[in-house]
């Protein structure tokens, strides 16, 4: 919460006033004691003009003690709605040194206050530059298609299906650097092979109620073999696989898609390069909990050679992206 110094202060010297509230009354006494003596005053000594201004002094002061000590009461309970951290600031300062001058303290604590808040106003422009240089990133980009649980693919959803070789197939705009990178591996002598590229909704069907029926085999309830087999193999419609855009990669030493392919000279090379050629890791370790899918270092995706640099740089997935980015 930001707190100006005015409001610390006045703050202060609200809280202080509602400590003594008491104090009305003796100088309501006082002030009323003082018109009696004028007027005494005037009647004994015959001097006019002399006690009159007395007097006027001390209605002024009457009129002041009387009205604005309960205005500003009011507002001391405002402030301790408005600013609970200020209330719980002077407590401790009280506590950490009752002999102190609190004003003092209290200038020093927004001088550094001011300072601080001189240093995020420098931060948040880098932010804004930064967030400028993304801006280039468009949100309709096809490349950058958010799929997952929450987001699965549209109906109209459409794109040109392409063949890599054979029976596989992938999104026809993604080819030419699908196969610069095989091409690239080749070069360098690491076995890169296409293990699953695209899949239609039957087969992610079919693969995923195979999940499932393992689960249930195994005593689990609906519910929560569900939960586990969506981890593992992704529900239909909320497949990359569906959309061309994610292909699933093996090697000969390793052809099981398990954790174990990470270690490998393969999977090695895939994330060292892969941004390259505009593939992601897609499922990476210690995201699970944002991306709801496993660790699956087999698992690529393309968003095109700019996104790719962008999150591997920034180590974020495709959905903080499109979070911090593209909302
Ligand atoms: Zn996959």
């Amino acid at each position: 919460m930001k707190k100006t110094f005015q409001e610390r202060i006045l703050f202060w010297k609200n809280r202080k006033t509602k400590q003594y509230p008491w104090l009305r009354l003796p100088i309501a006494a006082i002030a009323l004691l003082c018109i009696v003596v004028c007027r005494i005053g005037i009647l004994a000594a015959g001097n006019g003009k002399k006690w009159m201004s007395v007097g006027i002094a001390c209605c002024f002061f009457l009129i002041n003690s009387s009205f604005c000590y309960p205005e500003t009461m009011q507002m001391s309970e405002d402030a301790g709605e408005k600013f609970p951290e200020v209330y719980e600031e002077l407590d401790r300062l009280r506590q950490e040194d009752p002999d102190t001058d609190m004003l003092e303290k209290i200038w020093k604590e927004n001088q550094a206050y001011l300072e601080r808040e001189k240093e995020e106003q420098i931060a948040p422009k880098e932010a804004a530059d930064e967030t400028d240089e993304t801006n280039s990133f468009d949100k309709n980009d096809w490349r950058l298609t958010l799929v997952n649980k929450q987001h699965t693919i549209s109906e109209d959803y459409e794109f040109p299906l392409g063949t890599i070789k054979g029976n596989l197939q992938c999104d026809e705009r993604i080819l030419e650097d699908l196969n610069a990178m095989l091409k690239a591996a080749k070069e360098e002598g690491i076995d890169l092979n296409i293990d699953s590229p695209y899949r239609d909704y039957k087969t992610q069907k079919y693969l995923f109620n195979r999940k499932m029926e393992k689960y249930l085999s195994k005593g689990y309830s609906y519910l929560e073999a569900y939960r586990v087999a969506s981890t593992v193999v992704t529900v239909p419609n909320a497949s990359e696989h569906q959309i061309g855009l994610a292909i699933d990669f093996n090697c000969k030493s390793h052809p099981s898609l398990n954790e174990g392919f990470a270690d490998t000279e393969t999977g090695k090379w895939l994330r060292e390069h892969c941004a390259e050629y505009g593939f992601i890791l897609r499922y990476p370790k210690g995201k699970e909990y944002i991306t709801g899918i496993i660790y699956e270092p087999w698992h690529f995706r393309y968003v095109g050679k700019e996104a790719a640099e962008f999150l591997t740089e920034k180590e974020i997935t495709l959905e903080e992206f499109w979070e911090e980015y593209l909302n």
